[in-house]
C-alpha cells in the first residue's frame, strides 16, 4: 500500500498514474480507492461534478492529503475505507480552463442542435425521479439527458454507489457555492431517516463554522428543495435512495459573498481555507457515520441474540 502514496501524490502535480495494488480505478488518474475491509463503513466524496466549481477541489485533494499523507486522524484511516473522485467531471473542467471558466456541464455533443448548445448537467442525469425537476432544453444549464444515468461521468459515480451502497454510511457531493449542507429528496420529500442526516448535518455545519472566514455567512443545514430548490436526478437523491445512509450536497462559500456568477471565482487565499475547513466538516461526518455504522451493527447483534 505504502508503494502505491507516492504515486497518488505525483498523480495530482503530474498526473502520472497509479495502476497497481489495491487501489482499483475506473480511469486512470481520476479516483483514489483507500478500500481494505468489507466489514468498515465507506466514506465515499466527489468533487467538480460541476466544472466552474473550482474552489471544490481543494476540499478532496486536502482530504486525501489528511487520510494519506499528513495523517492526524488516524481512527478514521483504521477504521474507515474511502473513496475519493477529485474530478468528476473531466471535461467540464479542463473546458473551464482553456475556453469558458463558467461551463457548468460536461461536454456531451450528442444532444447538439444545429451545432449548438453542448453538454448535460450531470448533477440532473442520476438515475432517481429523473427528468421530473429539471430540464429537456439542451441549450438549458438543468438538461438532464436523454435519460438516466445516460453519461459516462454519472455512470461513474453510479456504478461505485451500486457496487459499495450498502457500505457508503457517508456520501458526499461537494458542489459551490452557497454555504450549505444539503440532503434530499429533491422533492421536499425527507428520507425515513431524515432526522438523523440532520442532526449530522449540524454537526458538519457546526464544525465548519467555528474555523470559517468571519467574512463568510454560517452554514444552512436543510433539504435541499426547502433550502435552496427542486432538483431531480441529483448524486445526493440517487445515492441516498441506493442504500447510502447519509447523503448530502456541500456548497462552499460564494467568492467574496458574491451571489452573481463571479460566486464561482477563488480568491487564491482562499484555496487552503476551502480544504481545511470542508475537512472539519468530512471527519466529524465520518465519526459521527462511523458511530451511527456501530450503532446498527450492535442493534443487528442483540436482535440476533434475542432470537435464539
Ligand atoms: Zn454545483
Amino acid at each position: 500500500m505504502a508503494s502505491c502514496f507516492g504515486d497518488m501524490l505525483r498523480m495530482f502535480t503530474e498526473l502520472s498514474f497509479c495502476k497497481s495494488g489495491p487501489f482499483a480505478q475506473f480511469s486512470d488518474w481520476d479516483l483514489v480507492f483507500l478500500l481494505e475491509d468489507t466489514s468498515k463503513p465507506i466514506v465515499f466524496m466527489e468533487s467538480l461534478i460541476h466544472a466552474r466549481e473550482w474552489v471544490t477541489l481543494p476540499a478532496t485533494l486536502y482530504a486525501i492529503e489528511k487520510l494519506v499523507i499528513d495523517v492526524t486522524e488516524r481512527d478514521l484511516v483504521r477504521d474507515i475505507d474511502w473513496i475519493v473522485l477529485p474530478i468528476a467531471n473531466p471535461d467540464g473542467y479542463e473546458h473551464t480552463h482553456v475556453s469558458a471558466r463558467f461551463w457548468r456541464k460536461n461536454r456531451a455533443t450528442g444532444y447538439m442542435i444545429a451545432n449548438i448548445c453542448m453538454g448535460v448537467d450531470l448533477n440532473r442525469n442520476f438515475d432517481f425521479n429523473w427528468g421530473t425537476g429539471s430540464s429537456s432544453n439542451v441549450c438549458s444549464e438543468t438538461f438532464h439527458g436523454a435519460r438516466a444515468n445516460s453519461e459516462p461521468d454519472a455512470q461513474v459515480i453510479s456504478n461505485i454507489i451500486r457496487t459499495h451502497g450498502q457500505r457508503i454510511e457517508l456520501f458526499l457531493d461537494i458542489h459551490s457555492f452557497g454555504s450549505y449542507i444539503l440532503y434530499g429528496f429533491g422533492t421536499g420529500v425527507l428520507p425515513p431517516n431524515g432526522l438523523t442526516i440532520h442532526l449530522a448535518g449540524v454537526q458538519m455545519a457546526q464544525a465548519r463554522d467555528a474555523v470559517k472566514w468571519a467574512s463568510n455567512p454560517n452554514y444552512v443545514v436543510g433539504n435541499s428543495a426547502h433550502v435552496l430548490y427542486g432538483t431531480s436526478g441529483s448524486a445526493q437523491d440517487f445515492a441516498q435512495n441506493s442504500g447510502c445512509t447519509l447523503s448530502y450536497t456541500y456548497e462552499l462559500p460564494a467568492w467574496r459573498n458574491t451571489g452573481t456568477i463571479n460566486g464561482f471565482l477563488v480568491d487564491p487565499d482562499f484555496i487552503e481555507q476551502a480544504g481545511f475547513e470542508t475537512w472539519q466538516g468530512i471527519k466529524t461526518g465520518a465519526r459521527f457515520a462511523l458511530n451511527n455504522f456501530r450503532a446498527r451493527q450492535m442493534l443487528r447483534k442483540q436482535n440476533t441474540f434475542s432470537k435464539e
